[in-house]
């Protein structure tokens, strides 16, 4: 028997995703596993299929579900890739790359947000997900070179660090802020090349730390 989450799963799939030009079946497989419900706020569940971002507390939010995916499509995450996420939040978008590569670093600088997605996805079975706490606005070197970077906080630009920390051939997605608005950049390193081309206009919170924008007056972290 399907769970009523189960079912909301599907429409979600088929009627914000697929009928919005997703076309890759292997992330329209993995959007369709991943229990959102278990990444937003309990009082919110309701919600949690919604055609929207939701907050998670520290004034961040879980992404919309069709940006999700189009940013996961446009990264053709092979079985085999290392992948670094930038921006855990509730630990939703690493939890659907999880399902297509073989490994996730995901980087969160609010350790709160660090520490509960990490209880989070280790609960829920997803481990090839590693989430460190950092400044992922300058990648994590440690891990590199992956094979996929996908930024969920919007920059000024792509930060050098992240094109430095991709394969031959990798790929990165990123929302940065133009003359009209931010849009989601996606881009494929060629030897020191860095191919880009816009993908839609977005609305995303901002990247704070070294490679993106100063954080408030008072923060002492990253
Ligand atoms: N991918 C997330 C969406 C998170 S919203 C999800 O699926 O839920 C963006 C997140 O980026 C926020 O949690 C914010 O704290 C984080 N962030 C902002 N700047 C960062 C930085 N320099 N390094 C790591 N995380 C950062």
């Amino acid at each position: 028997m399907e769970t009523p989450e189960g079912s909301r799963r599907r429409v979600m799939v088929r009627r914000h995703l697929a009928a919005r030009g997703i076309r890759d079946q292997r992330v329209l497989s993995a959007m369709g596993l991943v229990p959102r419900e278990e990444f937003v706020p309990a009082d919110m569940a309701e919600s949690a299929y919604d055609d929207g971002p939701l907050l998670i507390g520290w004034g961040q939010t879980i992404s919309q579900p069709y940006i999700v995916a189009l940013a996961v499509e446009a990264l053709s995450i092979g079985r085999d890739d290392l992948v670094l996420d930038v921006g855990t939040g509730s630990g939703y978008a690493a939890a659907v790359m999880s399902q297509l590569a073989s490994r996730v670093v995901s980087v969160e600088r609010i350790p709160a947000l660090a520490a509960a997605a990490a209880r989070r996805l280790g609960r829920l079975g997803y481990d090839n997900v590693e989430v460190v706490c950092g400044d992922g606005s300058i990648g994590w070197p440690e891990s590199a070179p992956y094979d996929a970077v996908c930024v969920s906080a919007a920059g000024p630009g792509v930060p050098s660090q992240l094109i430095d920390q991709l394969s031959e051939g990798g790929r990165l997605v990123m929302p940065t802020e133009g003359p009209t608005g931010q849009v989601l950049i996606s881009g494929i390193r060629r030897r020191d090349e860095f191919e880009r081309r816009e993908i839609a206009a977005v609305r995303f919170v901002p990247l704070l730390g070294a490679g993106g924008y100063d954080p408030p007056a008072g923060w002492d972290g990253f």
